[in-house]
């Protein structure tokens, strides 16, 4: 899990990786570049349909302390669900739940909250919308090994600011696509300018150009590092532009959110199905050396 005090306020998404969830990710790229490990991946005609419970975590049932209305939420998980029908994710809302408490409303006793609202196990989605997440937009946990029942099994979900949802009051935030950001992250997926640098790593995603700095609005043409190849992704779903600027996801990050779920959720909980899949597991565990 992604400790708190490590959590990255700089930016609008609380959501940072650790050195281990980094060098983990670097053997998942090697393994996606072997040809004999070349799978297909689902696509929009046959998606990954994916159980999702939403958690309205007020202080109180007015609008401005984050009770959030019915029409909100069908019209959050409608945006979401367009936004990942291209990439084979498809969202059921299975429960919508609603609480009154000023703590878990301002994101003060996480794991209380957690241990009492969430559903579901590790493949499915919980979302918090909450009044308050220290100053940010949302954050979220990646994939990795969790046991059943164990604190990292209960932080596992995303919160969401409560102001973020369609017809909010987040200016520029407000389209519902910080939920989209975010569940780019619960698929495993980072940043597009993570390592703020021209020549590192970045994202570990071949197909992103590098990237300086997050990208705030929508500066077309934007290019912070010009002598790498390619301009700045703004329109790419793990930038930080605005609402009306995120546009999409890249094929290898399409790749990656499916690879990440299959090795990580699907068969949470289940006895592996396939050779193949046994070993990708093992290869995985080799290549992370997490406390999990
Ligand atoms: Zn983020």
């Amino acid at each position: 899990m992604l400790p708190r005090s490590q959590v990255d306020r700089s930016f609008g998404c609380g959501t940072a990786p650790s050195e281990e969830y980094m060098s983990m990710l670097q053997g998942v790229a090697t393994d996606e570049q072997d040809a004999s490990s070349a799978r297909v991946f689902a696509a929009a005609e046959d998606p990954v349909v994916i159980d999702t419970y939403f958690h309205v975590v007020a202080a109180s049932t007015n609008l401005a302390d984050g009770y959030v209305t019915d029409q909100q939420l069908a019209d959050q998980i409608a945006v979401l669900n367009e936004e990942y029908a291209p990439y084979g994710f498809q969202f059921d809302l299975k429960g919508t739940d609603r609480t009154i408490n000023g703590n878990w409303s301002v994101d003060s006793a996480e794991l209380d909250m957690k241990i009492a609202l969430r559903k579901g196990d590790y493949k499915a989605l919980n979302v918090y919308f909450q009044k308050q997440i220290g100053g940010n937009l949302g954050y979220c946990y990646f994939p990795t090994f969790v046991g059943e029942q164990t604190e990292d099994f209960y932080y596992d979900g995303c919160s969401i600011l409560f102001s973020s949802v369609p017809g909010g009051n987040a200016t520029n935030y407000n389209l519902g696509k910080t939920l989209t950001h975010e569940v780019g992250h619960w698929f495993g997926l980072l940043h597009t300018f993570q390592g703020n640098s021209c020549d590192g790593v970045g994202d570990i995603i071949s197909d992103t150009p590098q990237q300086l700095s997050a990208t705030r609005g929508c500066p077309v043409g934007r290019d912070s590092c010009p002598d790498a190849a390619g301009l700045d992704p703004i329109h790419n779903y793990m930038d930080y532009s605005y609402d009306a600027c995120y546009e999409e996801f890249t094929p290898k990050q399409h790749k990656r959110m499916h690879n990440m779920f299959d090795s990580f959720r699907a068969e949470w909980g289940m006895k592996a199905k396939g050779k193949r899949d046994v070993k990708r597991s093992r290869q995985l565990r080799k290549k992370s050396p997490v406390n999990m």
